[in-house]
This record gives C-alpha cells, structure tokens and sequence, in this order.
C-alpha cells in the first residue's frame, strides 16, 4: 500500500505540526505524517487524526514514498540541529526538484545556507515563517515563505489554501523573497510582536500603578480600544488575560512572577539593526525591557535602596486614559515604520524584492501582531510600493499629529510618575530624532575629531570656516 498519494508530508508531531496537518487535511489535502519518537506517529493517527485525510508514516524511506511528485516536505521541528538532522537524513531519499519546507523558528542565515547547499543537490528548500502558534496553526496562520524561488509554484496553492484570509478572502501568505528572506521577515515579526506586547504592557502600568485603577477596569479600557483604532489580537487577549480571577478573587495577573522568558527572535531582531546600523530602537527596548524584569531579585534589592518619586495624580483621568490611548498608538506607528525600515536595508543588503504590502497583508491575519493597523499599512503600501517611510503617508502623519499631545504628556508623567515606559519614550524619542534636520552629532563629530583625529565634514551651506591654529582637522 505504499502509494505516493500525499498532497504534501509533515515532520514534527509537536503541537504546530499536529495542528497544520489537520489544517492541512480541512482543506482537502491528503497529509504524510511523521515523527523522530515515533510512537508519536501512532498517537496521532489514533486520536486527533483518526478518519481524516492522514497518513502516518514509521520510517523516513515509508514518508518519502508516501508523498505525490514534486515531493512537499514540511518540517516543524526544534530550530537548529534537528533542521540539519532531517534535511541529511531525508536528501538521499529525494529527487531533483523534490521540496523541503522548514516551517520553525529558524535563524534567516541558516536559512540562506541551507538553500544554497541544497540547491546544489537540486533540491528546492523554502524557509517560511509560521506565525499564530497552535490556533493559527489549525485554523489559519500567517505563512511567509522564501527561498529558492523555483519551489514555489508548487506549493503556492497548498501555503495559500492552508494560510488565514484577510479581508476580502486574501490569503495571508505570498512569496516574501529568495533565500533567507522569509524567516527573516518572520524574525522582524516577532521583533514587533515584542514591541507591541511591551507598549501594552506599559500602559497597563500607567493605569494601575499611575492612576490606581483595578484590573477589571484596565479590562473595560482595552475592551473599549479593542473597538477602535488598537483593535488587535494583542489588546483582545490582554483584555481577557486582566479578567482572570483567582479563587481569592484576585486578578491572576497579580500572582505572575513578573520576570520575562524570551526564546531570541526579538534579541536577533535587535542584533540584526544593530549590524545594520538601523535604529529601531522600540523592539530593542522590549528586549531590554524583557532582560530587565528578568533581574528580578536584583530589582528587589534595588528597590529597597534606590528612591523615586511619589505617585499622584490630580488632573483629568478620562482625558489621561485618551492620552494613552494616542500614547500606544502613536509608538505603535514608530514601532512598525522602524521594522519596515529594517527591511528596507536588509533588502538592500541581501539583494532581496521585498513587497512591503504583501509583508503587511500576511502579517493582517492569523498572527500574533494581527490587526486593524496592518491593513492601514497595507493599503498606504499598495498606494504607493515605494513609500520610503509609513510616516510620510498622509494617514499615519495624520495620526501622529493627532496623538502627539497626548503621547508628549505621556511620557511627561511617566518621567514625573518615576514609571518605566521605555517603548513609548523611545518612540517619541525617535520621532522628534528623525524629524530633526540638524542633529547634535555636529558636536559629537567634532569631539571625536579632537580625541581620535577622525575628521568631519562640513555642512555645505557653511562657508568654510577658519578654524584656529593647531586644530586637529
Ligand atoms: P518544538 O517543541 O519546537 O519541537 C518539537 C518537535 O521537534 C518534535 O517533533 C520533536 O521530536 C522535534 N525535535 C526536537 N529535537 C529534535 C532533534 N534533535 N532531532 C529531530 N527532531 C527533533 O515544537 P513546536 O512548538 O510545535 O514548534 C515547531 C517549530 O515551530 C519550532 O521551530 C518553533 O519555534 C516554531 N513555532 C512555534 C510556535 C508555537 O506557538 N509553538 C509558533 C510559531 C513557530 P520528538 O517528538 O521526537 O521530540
């Protein structure tokens, strides 16, 4: 019985890869399953999977000979080792023009090797990101797939079929670039993903410990957003999260160790701005911010030493909440105008045709940063491909000038608050920074002339000026 009648095969039985082959079978595809603890396989096949369009396999040799021509692999397994451990086990099994698909969290530079050493074995490797974790996994998750450009007629209608739909029934998936780029767009993601949990966060904290209010009343504030401009998986789940109640009737928020786990796609985000000398300095924050609250017996210590203001509040908590509102909106904006600009250099960089309102629609549905916003920033892409910043478009300078008030008395009294929102002063950091022509790097060019004799230039209105004697220029 061993036919090749799968439509494509999937390696990894852990929760993402469960929940795809059982998307995937939804969707009228006939799915090869298989595990490296192979007991799994049988598990599988007897519970979730049981009278679907499923096949398990027990061996690599049984996958492959399961799987339709040009084979589709896909593989959701650990990022790293066990990627390279699957692709050498499966490659002498494989044909030319065969596919291998790594849907994991994986690093975009092992993602450009492997495409380039599999190439030369003629075989097809896609590195795509998967976004939405188990739920979007099963009923629809952002998928951005790149890599070796040849492979992907053949799966295009698979990834689209099995991918969210946004809007007007679009799929959340489109070819992001060659090599690496899928994952790397993934890893930008995520970046922001860290930013925006962190602006929730921060504003959450504004409300609480600013303003005193109780967790159910923050609830009924993100509930309110949710309806408006923020409407966003995030702000949806944060408001259900704050609704959770102990059986002492407290909020279980408030019994959470505050200290932060991160797995290293927001960390590699910010490495990567940094190694591009790009400022996208809002998911660098979240990271920090991330590091910090992981110091957690430290900043105990700390608190029992180190003074700070008192909290009050006098003034108009209605208007205040407003405020926020712009406050989380307007570093939001930030937030995303520098990941676009990430991309934008490491399109350059890399040599990648990155569609920027194609990223923004497949980022519109089935992941975690998934919203009303992405389809403003759709829409302002596909206006104009060649928009150099999302705040030059008219609707998000709107914005901006909107909210800018408010967000400016935001930070105002977070620094008075002596309350840490690092997300949301950055961002109005980076914007008066990037709206200035005439920066104080004057000064700080002429100073490392006089230490390290490393010259500058001069502005081209200036006349030449005399300098004094002796200056070191
Ligand atoms: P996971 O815990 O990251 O990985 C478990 C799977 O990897 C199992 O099938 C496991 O096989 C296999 N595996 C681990 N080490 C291996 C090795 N050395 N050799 C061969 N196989 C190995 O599973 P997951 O959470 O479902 O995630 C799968 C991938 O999707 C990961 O790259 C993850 O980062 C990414 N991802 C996850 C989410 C999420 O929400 N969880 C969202 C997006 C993307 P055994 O059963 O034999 O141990």
């Amino acid at each position: 019985s061993q036919t090749a009648v799968a439509d494509f095969g999937l390696i990894g039985l852990a929760v993402m890869g469960q929940n795809l082959i059982l998307n995937g079978a939804d969707k009228g595809f006939t799915v090869a399953a298989f595990n490296r603890t192979v007991s799994k396989v049988d598990r599988f096949l007897e519970n979730e999977a049981k009278g679907k369009s499923i096949i398990g396999a027990h061996s690599i040799e049984e996958f492959v000979s399961l799987l339709k021509r040009p084979r589709r692999i896909v593989l959701l397994v650990k990022a790293g080792p066990a990627v390279d451990a699957f692709i050498e086990a499966l490659v002498p099994h494989l044909e030319k023009g065969d596919i291998i698909v790594d849907g994991g969290n994986s690093h975009y530079p092992d993602t450009t090797r492997r495409c380039q050493e599999l190439e030369k074995k003629g075989i097809l490797f896609v590195g795509s990101g998967v976004s939405g974790g188990e739920e979007g996994a099963r009923n629809g998750p952002s998928l951005m797939p790149g890599g070796n450009p040849a492979a992907w007629p053949h799966i295009k209608n698979i990834f689209q079929s099995l991918a969210a739909k946004a809007g007007d029934n679009e799929p959340c998936c489109d070819w992001v670039g060659q090599d690496g780029a899928g994952h790397y767009v993934k890893m930008v993601h995520n970046g922001i993903e860290y930013g925006d949990m962190q602006l929730i966060c921060e504003t959450y904290d504004m409300m609480t410990r600013g303003l005193g209010l109780s967790e159910a009343e923050v609830a009924d504030i993100f509930d309110t957003w949710n309806k408006g401009k923020l409407d966003s998986y995030l702000i949806e789940i944060t408001r259900d999260v704050l609704r959770y109640v102990a059986d002492d009737g407290k909020p279980i928020v408030q019994k959470v160790l505050d200290s932060a786990g991160q797995k290293g796609t927001g960390k590699w985000t910010a490495e990567n701005a940094l190694e591009m000398g790009m400022p996208v300095t809002l998911i660098s924050e979240a990271v920090f911010s991330r590091c910090l609250s992981s110091l957690k017996a430290e900043r105990v210590r700390a608190s029992e030493k180190l003074n700070g203001p008192k909290i009050e509040f006098s003034g108009d908590k209605k208007q205040f909440i407003d405020d926020l509102e712009e406050a989380l909106y307007a570093s939001k904006i930030i937030s995303y105008a520098q990941g676009f600009m990430l991309m934008r250099e490491a399109a350059k960089e890399y040599g990648w045709e990155l569609n920027n309102a194609g990223i923004a629609l497949m980022w519109r549905g089935g992941c975690i940063i998934r919203s009303v916003f992405l389809k403003d920033i759709t829409e302002a892409f596909r206006e104009d491909p060649k928009l150099e910043s999302i705040l030059f478009h008219p609707f998000f300078k709107n914005a901006i000038d909107k909210a800018q008030a408010g967000w400016r008395r935001v930070v105002a009294q977070a620094a008075m608050w002596g309350i840490p929102i690092p997300a949301i002063s950055t961002g109005l950091a980076f914007y008066d920074g990037y709206r200035c022509p005439k920066l104080p790097a004057s000064l700080l060019q002429a100073q490392r002339d006089y230490f390290g004799a490393h010259t500058f230039r001069i502005l081209p209105e200036q006349a030449t000026p005399k300098f004094p004697a002796g200056a070191d220029i």
